[in-house]
């Protein structure tokens, strides 16, 4: 990613801190052909699995989380195509998606919390011969391009029949998407609200009739790529520590055995990330992933302060302080996306306490 490197050592700041740059992240992404990690090479792709999206993901948020997280929303609703039941789906939208020509959002913060029943679906749709209807809102997307873009959400239908996992265009009559939201950092990643009424949905996007069996296929792949954010940003914030608890004359050396072993633990947690989403384990142990999601979050928070340490009051000087007052407001953003470690934390609080109940049981 040659290319993506050099723009973004010039404009990771403004990234974050303006949304001037936003129209510009998809083509830069797509210029160096990162879109494309993972994806079959039968579907336009350059090969192998979701381990080399999560990888990529995590060196662009080694340099941006701003533009890590566009990634991760884009390369979200390829992996959703990959996955759908609806082959014709798939094949009509990857080209422009992998092209990056067409934004892919992924607004299934709601339908993960309706999993883990925190929250009701936002979106409700009556049947419109084999499509459907569809009225609702969701508060929070990103990636919704202002040129254009394509959204997967959860509709629950009035019949009562399982929710449903739906994509609808930007163009459609009835979608309405709002202004960026005013935002403290990742200001360049075309974050809005959207609000769909009397939305018609044909079957040809449904992209799965039935979420609630479909959603916990996909998790270990939406979750996993979303801690390669947690991952890169990270290994950024431990590099910087160690390059400066390195070259200061022993001052700081005292900080450079915690900063080792701070990274060791980060690279065994990231390895046992990728062998898990790789091998499948997490589709059936969804607490293991929480976990590790959790830690991966924990670990971030480490550190960005061995990162601040290492660097001491030269961290609060604009002029000197490398990248760590944007890697700060960023690191704010990993405990807060869906899954929230609040509702990752309440999850495994429940699954503990059924646990109990079965080992009770048995007993
Ligand atoms: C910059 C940005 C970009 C985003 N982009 C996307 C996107 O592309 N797609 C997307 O789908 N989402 C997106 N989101 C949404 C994001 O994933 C949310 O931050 C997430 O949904 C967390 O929800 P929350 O605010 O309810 O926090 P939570 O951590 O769920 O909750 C916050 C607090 O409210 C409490 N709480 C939560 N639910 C209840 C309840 N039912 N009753 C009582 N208390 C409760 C919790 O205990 C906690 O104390 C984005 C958010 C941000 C900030």
């Amino acid at each position: 990613m040659p290319n993506l490197v050099h723009w973004l050592r010039l404009h990771a700041d403004r990234l974050d801190e303006s949304n001037e740059l936003a129209e510009s992240v998809l083509p830069a992404l797509a210029a160096d052909q990162l879109l494309a990690a993972g994806v079959p090479t039968e579907y336009g792709g350059s090969g192998g699995d979701v381990r080399d999206a999560i990888e990529a993901i995590a060196k662009v948020a080694e340099l941006s989380l701003t533009t890590a997280f566009v990634f991760w929303g884009q390369r979200c609703f390829i992996e959703f195509m990959l996955q759908s039941p609806n082959r014709a789906l798939a094949e009509r939208r990857l080209p422009a998606l992998l092209a990056g020509t067409q934004a892919g959002a992924s607004g299934l913060s709601n339908a993960m919390k309706f999993l883990s029943g925190i929250e009701q679906l936002q979106i409700t749709a009556a049947r419109d011969g084999d499509g459907l209807l569809a009225d609702g809102a969701l508060a929070w997307v990103t990636n919704l391009r202002k040129a254009g873009f394509v959204a997967a959400a959860a509709v629950a239908p009035h019949d009562g029949a399982p929710p449903m996992v739906v994509a609808f265009d930007s163009q459609l009559a009835g979608v309405q998407r709002n202004a960026d939201l005013d935002l403290i950092a990742l200001r360049g990643s075309n974050t809005a609200s959207v609000k769909l009424t009397q939305v018609r949905i044909a079957a040809g996007d449904i992209i799965s009739d039935n979420a609630p069996a479909w959603l916990p296929q996909v998790r270990p792949a939406f979750l996993g790529m979303q801690c390669g954010m947690s991952i890169g940003l990270a290994r950024a914030s431990l590099a910087q520590a160690a390059r400066i608890s390195q070259g200061s004359q022993g001052r700081h050396n005292a900080l450079s055995p915690r900063i080792a072993a701070l990274k060791e633990t980060l690279e065994i947690a990231a390895a046992t990330l990728l062998a898990g989403v790789h091998d499948g384990r997490f589709v059936k142990q969804a607490p293991a992933m929480f976990r590790l999601r959790i830690q991966l979050a924990e670990l971030v928070q480490q550190a960005l302060m061995l990162e601040l340490q290492a660097m001491g009051g030269r961290a609060y000087l604009t002029t000197q302080q490398q990248g760590f007052g944007r890697r700060w407001r960023e690191s704010a953003f990993i405990p807060i996306i869906t899954p929230s470690l609040t509702q990752l934390q309440s999850a495994l609080q429940q699954f503990d306490s059924q646990q109990a109940l079965k080992q009770g049981a048995q007993a």
